[in-house]
């Protein structure tokens, strides 16, 4: 098989070594193995900013989505009420774990290339005592917007709700300071911006919301709760855990610090994202979401003409060395291309003159 390196927003492009650690066959339950696992929680909450009296860390097997789940079914309680805003797939996602689990909720969805309104956001919650939740995704990778977290953690803060954050595609490519934001629960998974492999997810949570979980979850491979208590006391998986993902995200978490953390990750990032953003435009391409609302993160860009066949440009792109991702959107005609993983400047000039050669355009 030809290679190709990932412009997709996880999984993404690992580096050698992070793959390397996967060459050895290690035993879920024995000691060093589960030191790997509590060295990682350190390493994550030390991350978010967070310490460990006020804030623990959960692993959980699976994609990104079966840990969004998990926090669903355990962090309602039958009476609870959700307020959970929109402006993506992946949003809507949470709304229809939330159907299909029975969480009481309301659904506050805005056009997938604007903001969620404060003073909406404060009506709606002043007219429905009810809820006791807000929901809501960071970086929707969807179309590359950058929800404002600021605006919804004061929110949440003021009116006393708990907050549940899925920063999937975003933690560890952006700063994210969860004690000062006040978040309750924040999500992401190993194959994102920490640039691991696929296999599991982790929750950044605070300790005395996790303890209020116990007896919550509608599913038992997805109680965080349970998963929590088992993993807290030294580190063990309750079942069977991904232990090459594991043992490859201890190592990207290694590769992170090494970099510079976060600051410089996301240096990258947005140099990255820049770059890309600037010779596209000079290419020929829009992007859907305005510049100040775009992340570092992944960027839609609108088809050039009619005539344009992305199924083609998907192939030449391929064959080039640079696998792409397509649109998400009905109303438009889009692709996306994600710039975090091993991705560097010299790849987005090559990815770009590639583009231009594609085109027959000189840009
Ligand atoms: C990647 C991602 C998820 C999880 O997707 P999986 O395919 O289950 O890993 C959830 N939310 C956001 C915003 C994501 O980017």
């Amino acid at each position: 098989m030809k290679q190709y390196k990932l412009l997709t927003p996880g999984p993404l492009t690992t580096t050698e070594a992070v793959k390397r650690e996967m060459l050895f066959d290690r035993c879920t339950w024995d000691d060093d193995y589960k030191q790997i696992t509590q060295k990682i929680r350190t390493d994550l909450l030390k991350l978010a900013h967070a310490e460990n009296d006020d804030y623990t860390v959960v692993l959980m097997q699976g994609s990104g989505t079966f840990t969004v789940e998990s926090v669903m079914t355990s962090a309602f309680s039958k009476e609870d009420k959700a307020l959970i805003i929109t402006n993506g797939a992946y949003g809507e996602r949470m709304v229809k774990i939330a159907n299909y689990i029975g969480i009481k909720h309301t659904h506050y969805a805005v056009a997938y290339n604007e903001y969620p309104k404060e003073a909406e956001i404060r009506n709606l919650l002043s007219l429905d005592n009810e809820i006791t939740h807000i929901v809501m995704v960071h970086c929707e990778t969807t179309t590359g917007i950058l929800n404002p977290i600021e605006m919804i953690a004061n929110v949440a803060k003021e009116t006393n709700k708990t907050l549940i954050i899925d920063a999937m595609s975003s933690f560890g490519g952006m700063e994210i300071d969860i004690p000062a934001l006040g978040i309750d629960f924040l999500i992401s998974s190993a194959n994102k911006c920490i640039q691991g492999v696929p296999g599991f997810g982790f929750v950044i949570a605070k300790r005395e919301k996790i303890i209020s979980c116990k007896g919550n979850a509608r599913s038992l491979s997805l109680d965080l709760y349970d998963q929590w208590v088992v993993m807290d006391k030294d580190g063990k998986w309750r079942y069977t855990s991904p232990t090459h993902v594991v043992a490859a995200f201890g190592k990207s978490l290694d590769e992170l610090d090494t970099e510079g953390g976060i600051p410089a990750r996301e240096q990258r990032y947005r140099n990255n994202n820049q770059l890309l953003r600037k010779r596209m435009k000079a290419i020929g391409f829009d992007t859907y979401i305005s510049e100040d609302k775009q992340s570092p993160i992944i960027t839609s860009f609108i088809y050039p003409n009619d005539q344009f066949s992305f199924q083609a440009f998907y192939d030449y792109m391929k064959e080039h060395g640079f696998v792409i991702y397509p649109g998400k959107l009905t109303d438009e005609d889009t692709f996306r291309m994600g710039n975090i993983g091993e991705i560097y400047e010299e790849d987005i000039n090559r990815l770009c003159d590639i583009i231009e050669n594609y085109l027959g355009v000189k840009a």
